[in-house]
């Protein structure tokens, strides 16, 4: 871990169990779930052989897959395990993954009994018709259920996620989704756009022609609407999918991927970040379990960036914020004047309306946000043959 690091780093988990595996998605989980208890041990194992005391770290992020498939005593070893491999600041952010139809209200209460202060809840939509198109095993009346249970078994700190995008969404039902989130006065809101990643059902019966994916001027009217709506009810964004109650109330531990902060993933196929290292875990539950029982880190690739890379990266990742990239950080961690090197293309997307820049920040506007990756990918294309002009 980089020697230099000012903020404390974060701990992802990835607990690779699903009941069933929705057609839109590509993480790695698999639905036996006889391979618990085996896993359990073996991530506990992980825990310990990748532990160290220092620095320290203040967020634990317990992700998936549905870490909520496992029991209280699970939960509760896997806590354990870290607070005793890793330098835990005080009054950690310790986040749980909980997906309706998983939990019950004791469940709950136990897994903040064990420690957890922060749960967030994939409720995707309150729609039935969404929920069955989505592949999802929960009802609306799950949802509603488990946000209640959340609250009753003593968490104040709750996540919602939403999907928007969906096929046949229309503005109306969208704000059915979102009014309905917002009754429930969660902490904070996740409103993902549904995406059709490559190989997946899903996009496999797009490619077929077996639904008609929503159109993207709709797609983004939806994400327009989406930011004044909750701005309207107190919901800040603070990232292109993130919303929050407060400053106070944003996601710690996801902040620190989109601020170049360390983290360590532990888990098949969970990625870790260590300037300029990034490595992940094995995609593959019996290649991990079997590398860890032999006593190795369950590696599945590195990548070392180079600074052209940590460049693009640090605007990428500026961009995703609603406060864009810091200037002056970007000059003084790579020695170059950001303005300069990028001046044509902040031209061209000022003049187009997509990007806002000032003295210390250079952010998209609502409607830049839209095309993130194509502004990104602008930025990717002239700069480093500009700037190694510049310097030869
Ligand atoms: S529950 Fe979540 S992780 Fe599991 S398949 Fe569905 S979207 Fe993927």
């Amino acid at each position: 871990m980089n020697s230099n690091q000012t903020e404390p780093g974060g701990i992802y988990v990835h607990i690779p169990f699903c009941v069933k595996k929705c057609p839109y998605c590509d993480f790695y989980s698999i639905t036996d779930s006889s391979f618990q208890p085996v896993f359990i041990s073996a991530l506990i194992k992980e825990i310990t052989m990748a532990g160290r005391k220092s620095p320290a770290f203040d967020t634990l992020y317990i992700g998936g897959g549905t870490p909520s498939v496992l029991d209280q005593d699970a939960i509760s070893r896997i806590i354990e395990a870290v607070y005793d491999s890793f330098k835990i600041f005080p009054d950690p952010e310790i986040t749980l993954e909980v997906n309706p139809g998983t939990v019950k209200q004791d469940q709950l209460k136990g897994y903040r009994d064990s420690g957890v202060n922060r749960i967030n809840i994939g409720v995707q939509s309150f729609h039935e018709g969404n929920l069955i198109f989505l592949g999802r095993i929960h009802t609306a009346g799950d949802a509603d259920m488990t946000v209640q249970w959340a609250r009753n078994g003593g968490f104040d700190n709750i996540g919602l996620d939403l999907i928007y995008g969906i096929p046949g969404q229309t503005r109306k039902s969208w704000f059915f989704d979102l009014e309905k989130a917002v009754s429930y006065a969660p902490e904070h809101l996740s409103c993902y756009m549904l995406t059709y990643e490559s190989e997946t059902p899903m996009e496999n019966d797009r490619q077929k022609g077996l639904f008609k994916p929503l159109g993207d001027e709709t797609v983004g009217d939806l994400f327009t609407a989406t930011r004044e709506f909750l701005a309207n009810k107190g919901y800040a964004q603070y990232e292109i999918s993130n919303y929050a109650r407060s400053k106070s109330l944003r996601s710690r531990h996801n902040s620190k991927y989109w601020s170049f902060v360390p983290y360590i993933g532990l888990g098949p196929s969970a990625h870790s970040f260590m300037e300029p290292e990034r490595h992940w875990n094995k995609a593959s539950i019996t290649a991990y379990i079997s590398d860890v029982n032999a006593g190795r880190l369950p590696g599945g690739g590195l990548e070392v960036l180079n600074r052209e890379q940590m460049m693009l990266e640090a605007i990428f990742i500026g961009l995703r914020k609603t406060n864009g990239i810091d200037v002056a950080g970007f000059d003084k961690k790579f020695g170059v004047s950001f303005s300069e090197i990028f001046g044509k293309q902040i031209d061209d997307l000022k003049e187009k309306g997509l990007i806002v820049e000032n003295q210390t920040t250079c952010a998209l506007t609502p409607k830049g946000m839209l095309f993130l990756d194509s502004i990104a990918g602008m930025f990717a294309k002239q700069d480093f043959e500009q700037e190694s002009r510049q310097c030869k």
